[in-house]
């Protein structure tokens, strides 16, 4: 499916006043640090970003972004193909100062001082908080064999019943 590209760096503060929506797919190969973060990337990054004032009148990027990567399972090392997914609101800021003000629920990102933002670079750092810190497969599918429960068990401390009885003489 073609659709529009989402501009590199964009003037934050005029879709801001336009109320825009882009939506778009961003080719992962275009997303170096995502490529050093995966295996591989499976699919183009998904995104729907809208560009709008919430009542309080702060600037904000609302959005949700979306992919495949083929990440390495942390239990067993093989390959583990993982759906990202991230929704996101950001608070628009030209500052510090402003960063502060800005409520709980937005994460702020800065602009230039003509309120450009580099687009693709904020997009890219919400796929990648969204990536799973310790990557596995489903329990049913690891290819590592887990442990019979007997040894488990023998692998434990078991009390010992003399220690037991011994704590209840000195009762
Ligand atoms: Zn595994």
């Amino acid at each position: 499916m073609a659709e529009a590209q989402i501009p590199h760096r964009v003037d934050a503060t005029k879709l801001v006043e336009h109320n825009q929506q882009l939506r778009a797919a961003i080719n992962s190969s275009d997303l170096p640090r995502l490529n050093e973060a995966v295996d591989q990337c499976l699919a183009p990054v998904d995104c729907i970003v809208s560009f709008e004032k919430d009542a309080e009148r702060f600037r904000m990027i609302v959005g949700s972004c979306s992919t495949r990567v083929v990440m390495t399972c942390q239990r067993c090392l093989g390959s583990v193909e993982i759906a990202v997914g991230s929704q996101f609101s950001l608070g628009l800021v030209f500052n510090d100062e402003q960063a502060r003000n800005l409520p709980k629920r937005l994460e702020p990102v800065e602009m230039d001082e003509n309120g450009v933002i580099d687009l693709w670079s904020v997009l890219e750092d919400e796929v990648l908080l969204a990536l799973p810190a310790f990557p596995t497969h489903p329990e049913s599918e690891c290819q590592i064999q887990q442990p019979e429960p007997e040894d488990i068990i023998s692998n434990e401390k078991r009390p010992n019943p003399f220690d037991v009885l011994a704590q209840l003489k000195q009762k």
